[in-house]
């Protein structure tokens, strides 16, 4: 278990890494677990490790970003096919970068598996004769969150660690140093300060989505366009659902997890819905989530998304 606080703050854990070759972190997003694990394959690559173990980002290997660096493989879902896998083909094109390990101690090569839980099954065993044996100097990094999706012998080939999320003090301590704005934005990134500092960085998005929210359904269509998907579908879906939570929690309770500061304007317009209409809606909004993972028109469903919209207004 590691603290969130000391994921910035605990050398210790950088001087240490590794001691084993398989490594699995369990984190949520928005947590920066990203951030922790680039700093863990900079301080493995170092040319230069400072007197604290620590990387001394400024050698010709730490300049490298991971993802271009020639001693890292980093192995996602394919974020372009909007696919939610990771396939046997790219464990497969791994094998030749992995024969080609190296004895030496100063040509270290790491395997880096982001959202390990998207490994297909057969792609997860194929990893897991990789693991059984790993070469010299060859070291496996995976990040998952959600540990449970992970084949059991993957597991207990790693050394896993949980890097625990922060709490809300903790977020508005490290916010304050590193960006203000971002805490008016924790509520509604469910604490997650990485996701706050998106959200606070895309706050002419939000607005303009939000803006269209809250005309409830007498927005004009023409509002609605590509324009309002700038920061992906995920993220305009991602914002609805909570949006459609704080409708259906302030019509049914009269109380506001994400939007509080958006009080007085959701009381005007809860007297306009029906709770009924808002379940069917939010049961819809979960099928665009997934239509909009494939590959079909995004505002032409947008559109559509829309006018269920404003069925939940009577
Ligand atoms: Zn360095």
């Amino acid at each position: 278990m590691i603290n969130w606080f000391e994921q910035y703050h605990s050398p210790e854990f950088v001087s240490d890494f590794p001691k084993t070759q398989t490594h699995l972190f369990d984190a949520e997003n928005g947590i920066g677990a990203d951030l922790l694990i680039e700093n863990l394959l900079h301080k493995l690559l170092c040319e230069n490790v400072t007197n604290d173990k620590q990387p001394c980002n400024a050698c010709p290997s730490c300049r490298y970003l991971i993802d271009e660096h020639p001693n890292i493989r980093l192995i996602d879902n394919n974020p372009e096919l909007k696919s939610d896998v990771i396939t046997i083909d790219q464990i497969r094109e791994l094998s030749s970068f992995i024969e080609l390990a190296s004895t030496s101690e100063h040509d270290k090569k790491i395997i880096f598996i982001k959202n390990a839980h998207y490994l297909t099954s057969s792609a997860a065993n194929a990893l897991l004769k990789n693991l059984e044996e790993p070469p010299n100097n060859t070291f496996f990094i995976l990040l998952t969150s959600n540990l449970h999706k992970i084949l059991p012998t993957i597991r207990s080939r790693s050394t896993i660690y949980k890097l625990t999320s922060p709490s809300k003090v903790q977020c508005e301590d490290f916010l304050k140093e590193k960006h203000q704005e971002a805490i008016k934005f924790l509520d509604l990134a469910e604490h997650k300060p990485f996701l706050a500092i998106q959200m606070a960085d895309n706050k002419e998005l939000i607005n303009s989505i939000l803006k269209v929210f809250l005309r409830g359904k007498s927005f004009d269509m023409m509002d609605v366009n590509e324009n309002l998907l700038a920061s992906g579908p995920q993220f305009f879906v991602d914002l609805m659902q909570k949006w459609i939570v704080d409708l259906a929690q302030f019509k049914e309770f009269k109380t506001i997890y994400y939007f509080k500061n958006l009080q007085d304007q959701i009381e005007l317009i809860s007297n306009q819905l029906s709770y009924k209409e808002l379940l069917n809606f939010y049961k819809k909004l979960i099928e665009y989530r997934r239509l909009s993972e494939t590959t079909i028109n995004k505002s032409i469903a947008l559109d559509n998304l829309m006018i269920d919209y404003k069925r939940i207004f009577v």
